[in-house]
């Protein structure tokens, strides 16, 4: 089934106070051409309550070609416990090649990351989803301050085009960070091993480090930018909004 009329602000409201499992059963209902986003703990709780409501739920990750080697480990562990087809999309070499060339490999910390999520995320992303009518993503409120108004459903402004209305499921969108760990430990759901040395919210090698405590988690991100233009491009309709 492909909803390309489905009006999901109507139902937004609706769904404001429900839990994750509601949520997706309603976007599996609504939507067959639908796949989470895989990178971290929340996307992992996403795909441990999913395969329970549809087994067949497809998911992708993004493979920037920086990421800790320990990540790569923990897509894999993910692919074979849950036996889900895990679509891991590159970097057009064409665009990566030219950029990496002229620019070096740590252009980021000189002028932003945006470049360079730019060709080894966005791009990649961009791609993926022209092919799909729903996306679910792991999003919380309390995550960033570019977080806080997100809903537990959407249009996604920022991958929408004018023949292509691209829908949005943040299920996750009111639970705490204490949430999503204490599913994570009662359901015996894999995790990246970076988070038992300090590592929350984790990315690429180069722009992740550890936070102290009482840190918040997105300090640990492009540590060297200014607070509220913490996204990478995938959720960059938290900026604009
Ligand atoms: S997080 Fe850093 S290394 Fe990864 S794509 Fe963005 S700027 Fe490049």
């Amino acid at each position: 089934m492909t909803n390309t009329s489905f009006d999901i602000e109507a139902h937004a409201q609706d769904f404001q106070d429900k839990g994750p499992a509601d949520i997706l059963r309603f976007a599996f209902d609504n939507f067959d051409n639908i796949a989470i986003s895989f990178s971290g703990a929340e996307d992992v709780v996403l795909i441990d309550i999913a395969r329970r409501i549809n087994p067949e739920v497809k998911v992708f990750s993004l493979d920037t070609g920086r990421l800790h080697s320990e990540t790569y480990r923990f897509l894999e562990q993910v692919r074979e416990h849950y036996g889900v087809e895990l679509d891991v999309l590159s970097p057009d070499a064409a665009q990566l090649e030219p950029f990496v060339r002229e620019k070096g490999l740590y252009s980021f910390y000189k002028d932003g990351h945006k470049e360079c999520c730019g060709i080894r995320k966005i791009a990649p992303l961009r791609r993926k989803l022209e092919t799909l009518d729903a996306w679910v993503t792991g999003q919380r409120k309390d995550q960033s301050p570019t977080r806080a108004n997100v809903s537990v459903m959407e249009t996604d402004g920022a991958f929408s085009g004018p023949n292509h209305t691209l829908h949005k499921f943040n299920p996750l969108a009111n639970w705490t960070s204490k949430q999503v760990w204490s599913y994570i430990r009662a359901n015996d759901v894999p995790y990246n091993e970076l988070h038992s040395r300090g590592y929350i919210s984790i990315g690429c090698e180069p722009c992740t480090r550890q936070v102290l405590p009482n840190q918040h988690e997105r300090e640990g991100r492009w540590w060297w930018e200014e607070e509220t233009l913490k996204e990478c491009g995938l959720h960059a309709g938290n900026l604009e909004s």
